[in-house]
């Protein structure tokens, strides 16, 4: 690639697939093929030209589902219409797990070896697709299969995912994976067995009770583009037919009204967050209503802007995403700026691994996350929401984009929302295997169709975010708290929780448990507490707090509050909520091999203490795996100086967490003593 356009040309396929998303090119300078009397006068392009580069990621992706990779070709044309120089666009394509650029068959397998699927037995899999497809990455009878960072599947490791490229592309789950089911899977994705309700990854819902809706085929989808019966079609939606119109099942019990720490068991009382999940249709926009949904908007514009931000901070949120920051805060600061348009960011790129619960809410209920993104919206003055989903999420892809065409079709979004003269809109951006992308600034870089790297800070996104103007970025989690905060009121939220972790929080519990899932939990509930929920190993030998970046937690320390500020004090982190449960059989170096594998492969590479420190990391730890002692003391005290390094002198959170994993098995654990 080069930045002169190559002689490539794009095939009928790509051609398609490119015009199909831009529309057709105009004149040859945007890739028509023959000059006309007007190309000759004068070249079209320029800033207008310019400021289409943010279709770039979804040019790439409409390039990759329909032929299964990118070619020069495809890629020039694609650049060509929109004034991107290909060496550019060739930098954006090779950035991006999900995207290749070299030829390969139509179905791809991306079978998960991270934590969770690795102590679910993820190898054994990989082995018997070695053995019955050949060697990762080799193509072989129409499809190829590859090891993957974590598939936020980790309730039902080991996971894989196959993606068929074409016309129509086709997404299978295989989870649990069994080398014949992932072979099933890609040679018929589209036959693939449907995957279970959401509301299976949610054990204190009792997700086999009653309040289960019933599984589907993977090809006839419960939420594809199904017409949305009106309020007075008749006909309730099957999932909900245990409950009665606008009898509230999912109304909190009465004993929330007071300072409330106490652990919901199964049955779904006391659930917040969750407490729609396996009871409401995703797919119905009346159900949601009937089950609560779009009070909160409404409550939204009785208070104003001004009064739902004071009523966000008054109850304490801070973010879910891992940095704790208050979110009235962030919300105020954007909403002051003097400069327009405002955007807002849902970051829907949970990819920490073991983290699935944001899946897990937007399967389960993606109307509330529309219905808080538009509060989100409301509140900052922004007119324009961007959804950046991970794009290992087909069903909850699928969800969303069929929740935000009803709220359209309903006037829950759009010009005029619900008659207050308020515009906004969502657009789904999907990402394409970087973990870096959940970094705050990495992702409006991938939105704006530039490589998914942080941008340093000073300015703040509430300053200068997506398009240079003022953003306010919120997990979905994070996001989704506001509905409780705005139907309770601040005061009443606020008295769930300690004073300054207030309301729940989601946490996602994989590895050796016997009821993996996402639980909720009021904050100040003890690990130990969570733990008897999701039915703990006999011999527990560490839990691994936080996710790749967080830390190692011992089993004589149960009893640490599951809060920001005990995690804290414990030396550890809550990160985004990851709670991975290892046993006696773990081989806890391979575990910190693994880590630190995944931080080689994320980190962007754009500052050297993290691009040069987690390779040293890596090499360091290949050379200990099985040693112990003095045998080991020199690499671990290069292991220190190097992690220092990471943690003062990078750029972002990837690099300066990067050494935490491994530091707390050292300290905490006495990994290789
Ligand atoms: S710390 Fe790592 S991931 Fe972050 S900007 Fe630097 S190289 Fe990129």
């Amino acid at each position: 690639m080069d930045l002169r356009f190559g002689a490539g040309k794009p095939t009928d396929a790509e051609r398609a697939a490119v015009d199909a998303l831009l529309g057709p090119p105009e004149s040859a300078w945007e890739g028509a093929d023959d000059r006309n009397d007007t190309d000759l006068r004068w070249a079209r392009g320029g800033r207008e030209a310019r400021e289409r580069r943010e279709l770039l990621l979804p040019g790439l992706h409409a390039l990759n589902d329909r032929v299964g990779w990118i070619s020069e070709g495809g890629l020039d044309y694609l650049c060509r219409r929109l004034t991107v120089p290909p060496a550019e666009g060739y930098g954006v394509a090779t950035f991006y797990a999900m995207f290749a650029v070299k030829p390969r068959p139509a179905t791809v397998v991306h079978v998960c070896t991270d934590l969770a699927c690795a102590a679910r037995g993820s190898a054994r899999v990989c082995a018997e697709l070695e053995r019955d497809l050949g060697p990762a990455g080799s193509a072989g009878s129409g499809a190829v299969w590859q090891p993957s960072p974590c598939l936020g599947l980790c309730e039902r490791a080991p996971a894989a995912l196959a993606i068929r490229a074409g016309e129509t592309p086709q997404a299978a789950v295989v989870a649990p994976a069994t080398a014949e089911a992932v072979a099933d899977a890609a040679s018929a994705p589209h036959d693939a067995p449907a995957e279970p309700p959401a509301a299976t990854a949610v054990p204190q819902t009792g997700a086999d009770g009653p309040c289960s809706p019933p599984a589907t085929r993977a090809g006839t989808d419960d939420d594809a583009a199904v017409p949305d019966p009106g309020p007075d079609a008749g006909q309730r939606p099957e999932n909900s037919a245990h409950t009665e119109p606008h009898a509230d099942p999912c109304a909190r019990p009465e004993s929330s009204a007071r300072r409330d720490t106490s652990v919901p068991l199964a049955g779904g009382n006391g659930l917040v967050l969750l407490r729609r999940i396996g009871v409401v249709d995703p797919g119905s926009l009346d159900d949601y209503r009937t089950h609560g949904g779009y009070a909160a908007l409404r409550r939204a514009f009785t208070l104003g802007p001004a009064g739902v931000i004071r009523e966000v901070t008054e109850a304490g949120l801070v973010g879910r995403g891992g940095a704790a920051f208050p979110t009235g805060r962030k919300w105020a600061a954007t909403a002051q700026q003097p400069d327009h348009p405002h955007y807002l960011v849902c970051n829907a790129d949970e990819s920490e691994p073991g983290t699935f619960k944001d899946r897990v809410l937007m399967e389960g209920d993606p109307y509330a996350l529309i219905e808080a993104m538009t509060i989100a919206g409301y509140a900052t003055g922004a007119h324009r929401g961007y959804l950046y989903l991970r794009g290992e999420y087909p069903r909850a892809l699928r969800r969303l984009r069929t929740a935000i065409d009803r709220a359209r079709a309903r006037g829950f979004l759009g010009e005029d929302v619900m008659g207050q003269g308020f515009a906004f809109d969502i657009e789904i951006r999907r990402g394409a295997g970087a973990y870096i992308c959940g970094e705050e600034t990495a992702i409006f870089n991938s939105i704006e169709g530039r490589r998914g790297e942080p941008r340093s800070k000073p300015p703040f996104p509430v300053e200068k975010g997506l398009f240079g103007k003022p953003t306010a970025v919120n997990n979905v989690e994070t996001l989704v708290n506001v509905l409780p905060i705005l139907i309770e009121g601040a005061q009443a939220y606020a008295r769930t929780g300690t004073g300054t972790s207030t309301g729940t929080k989601l946490f996602c519990v994989s590895g050796t448990v016997a009821r993996p899932g996402v639980y909720e939990l009021p904050f100040g509930a003890s690990l130990g507490e969570l733990l008897e929920l999701a039915g703990p190993p006999e011999t527990l030998r560490a839990v691994l707090l936080g996710g790749a970046a967080g830390g190692f937690v011992r089993p004589d320390e149960l009893d640490v509050p599951l809060t920001f500020e005990g995690t804290r004090a414990a030396g550890t982190t809550l990160g985004s909520g990851v709670v991975l449960v290892l046993d006696d059989s773990v081989d806890l170096p391979r575990v910190l091999l693994r880590i630190a594998e995944f931080f080689r492969d994320e980190s962007c590479g754009q500052c050297v203490p993290c691009r040069v420190g987690t390779v040293r990391q890596e090499e360091a730890l290949h050379r200990i795996k099985d040693l112990t002692g003095a045998a080991a003391a020199g690499d671990i005290a290069l292991l220190r100086e190097v992690g220092r390094a990471m943690r003062d002198a990078s750029i972002c959170g990837l690099g300066q967490t990067a050494w935490n994993a491994v530091e707390s098995a050292i300290d905490r654990l006495g990994a290789f003593e």
